[in-house]
């Protein structure tokens, strides 16, 4: 039996033994618990991002962590608000912490190639920022060949697989919360979590292109989603995932220097 390429499943002895060796890249996800419509759970971007991780280290041999479950703030631009029940969020000042945090545990543990996988959209510039703290501070201590690259996997998604799944054009990824990239993701790889049934079938949102707080709330569909997920299917959840997972094999295999595998 192959060994699993998640880390809560190793016995610390083959954890060690995995993590330090040269070439295995650490694959760190970061969701959000956000309400993602009437249709899907609150955890789709811990599933997605922990399962988008787990086809890359298998490509990779890579390893990948356990994933960071809270998330940033929602914005009401691009996930309909932080103000909606379900939304549990973290301050940003925690985000930073955590991916600081990470960072120089994984170091610690002998890891040099690290690949933040975010799945929630509000997560990055805070995952940036802690990443640029822990890399300050571990050439202060000396140690200059630690690499992380930090990616958001929707931007992995090209042009031509988005004028085939979008043939009634697209949004925009900001406005696909709750929409068909993730429906369509969760219906091929956790079909049991979606109800398709209760998707609400309605016009994008129109957003102002500016921000304001407190949010208006009338801003936000009641349904949450900022975008139908009707044209969703678990197809485009296939091409999406091997699409994803092929994009982002071939730029952290380019980053991190491996071998051909
Ligand atoms: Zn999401």
């Amino acid at each position: 039996m192959r060994q699993s390429v998640y880390m809560e499943d190793l016995d610390a002895f083959s954890y060690r033994e995995a993590v330090a060796r040269k070439e295995t890249v650490v694959l760190i996800p970061v969701g959000s618990i956000e309400q993602h419509g009437p249709h899907m759970p609150l955890n789709v971007d811990v599933l997605l991002s922990r399962a988008m991780a787990g086809q890359v280290a298998e490509e990779l041999r890579g390893l990948v962590a356990a994933p960071v479950v809270y998330g940033y703030k929602s914005q009401q631009r691009s996930g309909g608000g932080n103000h909606l029940p379900g939304t549990t969020s973290l301050d940003a000042a925690t985000i930073i912490s955590i991916a600081k945090t990470l960072t120089l545990e994984f170091a610690r543990h002998g890891a040099r190639k690290i690949a933040f996988i975010n799945g929630h959209f509000e997560n990055y510039q805070f995952l940036y920022e802690g990443v640029d703290l822990a890399l300050r501070e571990l050439q202060l201590a000396g140690i200059e060949d630690m690499k992380v690259v930090l990616l958001s996997y929707w931007d992995f998604i090209d042009d031509a697989t988005i004028a085939e799944l979008y043939p009634d054009g697209f949004t925009g990824w900001d406005l696909e919360h709750g929409g068909v990239l993730e429906t369509s993701l969760m219906l091929h790889l956790f079909p049991e979590k979606v109800d398709m049934a209760k998707v609400v079938d309605a016009p994008p949102a129109v957003m102002p292109n500016y921000d304001v707080l407190p949010v208006r709330p009338e801003l936000t569909p009641e349904s949450g989603c900022l975008s139908s997920a009707a044209a969703a299917t678990a197809d485009k959840g296939i091409t999406l995932l091997k699409r994803a997972r092929s994009a982002m094999s071939t730029a952290l295999t380019s980053e991190f220097g491996l071998s051909g595998r």
